[in-house]
């Protein structure tokens, strides 16, 4: 992985947008595309799209099955970019599980917990919840990071809590000695949030929550694809992310585990290639990643990724973080010369990941939507999934731009004179009401 943080020069922003066929369409009447939603999906390079082609074209087989030669090349590929993730993210090769997505990760590691049944002789106790005991969340996550564990309660009798949202976009975290007790059992918490971009300190978080004896599962969906992440010194139990956000394929997901932790958690899909032994009345589990892997894995999409990857070291990921931490502090100063708009989550200066999300005056954010898609700037408006979030900072929907190491400042020209257009058409006022206090208040479900 580079450690250089050299600017991308002119040159260099436009081969790599040169990679990327879709950047050359247009959009709505002729448009050229002014993509600003890579936090929602990334587009995909050239080189992945020849990867996953490649893969098809000259070597597809259902991996860990069969005993000619496809078979043998396509397990091969398989293994290969799993060595290639694990690289990337500074983890031993068979603490990589190839899953559908983040959302999926997430859930294996949620089922994992209620399929540690306490009746269950083998059982670990690290994964068995019951009444009394604690899981807890955070107010700022995505609904895969929420709504597993709300399930997981319900189906355990254990008790959901969460850490609310403080000022500025960060977490209260005054709140987590009442809340992280010798009852958690799991702290599940974004590295970055996908609204309002805040990076949530891991290590700091995950040295508290281990402190009482809990498990830390961290979402790196919205870090992975933009700054180094190093399980070796992030402090993390699991971490789960996409392929699809960084430069990959859709359908292929990762979750990271310490193989400690692998060896002895329950598998959440059960089936063909994750036996060791099977009789008509039980299965016993092949080792680690083939545990969490059931059926015809997704090999063509993890070779897709592999390429992502590679193709991020080629640029370097520090380089490319750097690259939007200028656009996000471009964008930024921009908008604050707009009263009319009113950023959520940390103000100029803080660090925070590739994402600002904003509201305007007087306008819905659907509207606003509206006016960028007519100028050919695809961002985000809603909730984003982060439902309780908004709820939270008192605000139905955000306008969210996200950031790709393919953006350019011209991108944000464009949107930025679409923008000024809003408050023309919808003749709002120049200047924005404070937002709604929000309630912070701790609730609890069980
Ligand atoms: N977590 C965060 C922070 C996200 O931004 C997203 C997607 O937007 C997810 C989880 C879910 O990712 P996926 O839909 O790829 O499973």
């Amino acid at each position: 992985m580079s450690v250089s943080t050299r600017p991308l020069t002119d040159q260099e922003l436009t081969a790599i947008r040169g990679e990327f066929p879709i950047l050359t369409r247009t959009v709505r009447e002729d448009r050229p595309l002014v993509y600003l939603d890579s936090g929602a999906t990334s587009h995909k390079p050239r080189a992945v799209l020849d990867a996953e082609r490649g893969f098809y074209e000259q070597h597809n087989a259902a991996v860990h099955r069969g005993a000619h030669q496809l078979a043998e090349e396509a397990t091969d590929d398989f293994e290969a970019a799993r060595e290639t993730v694990a690289g990337f993210i500074g983890a031993a090769t068979d603490e990589v599980v190839f899953t559908k997505n983040a959302t999926e990760a997430l859930n294996l590691v949620a089922y994992a917990f209620s399929n540690a049944a306490p009746t269950d002789a083998d059982k670990d106790e690290q994964f068995v919840l019951r009444p009394g005991d604690e899981i807890l969340v955070t107010e700022m996550e995505h609904h895969a990071n929420l709504v597993p564990w709300q399930e997981l309660a319900r189906r355990t009798g254990a008790t959901l809590r969460w850490v609310p949202l403080g000022a500025d976009g960060a977490l209260d975290l005054e709140r987590l000695g009442d809340l992280l007790t010798e009852r958690t059992k799991v702290f599940a918490f974004t590295h970055v949030s996908n609204v309002l971009a805040t990076i949530n300190p891991v290590t700091e978080l995950a040295a508290a929550a281990h402190a009482v004896g809990a498990l830390v599962v961290v979402d790196a969906c919205q870090s992975v694809p933009h700054l180094a992440v190093d399980v070796r010194t992030l402090g993390a139990d699991f971490i789960a992310f996409s392929g699809h956000k960084m430069y990959g394929p859709m359908g292929v997901g990762v979750l990271w585990g310490r193989s400690e932790l692998l060896d002895v958690m329950p598998p959440f899909l059960t089936g063909g290639s994750m036996i060791e032994l099977v009789t008509m009345e039980r299965a016993t589990w092949a080792p680690v990643p083939a545990k969490f892997e059931a059926g015809v894995p997704n090999a063509a999409q993890a070779v897709g990724l592999a390429a992502a990857i590679r193709w991020i070291e080629g640029i370097g990921i520090d380089r490319i973080h750097e690259h939007e931490a200028s656009l996000v502090a471009h964008l930024m100063t921009a908008l604050a010369k707009r009263p009319w708009v009113r950023v959520v989550g940390p103000q100029a200066g803080v660090d925070r990941g590739g994402a600002v999300a904003f509201l305007v005056e007087g306008v819905h954010a659907h509207d606003v939507g509206q006016v960028l898609d007519d100028a050919g700037v695809a961002v985000r408006v809603g909730h984003h999934c982060a439902w309780p979030l908004h709820r939270s900072l008192g605000v139905a929907a955000t306008t969210r731009v996200s950031l790709g190491v393919y953006n350019t400042v011209a991108d944000l020209d464009v949107l930025l004179e679409a923008l000024d257009r809003v408050p023309v058409i919808f003749g709002t006022e120049p200047e924005i009401s404070s937002v709604a206090a929000s309630d912070h208040g701790q609730a609890e479900a069980s």
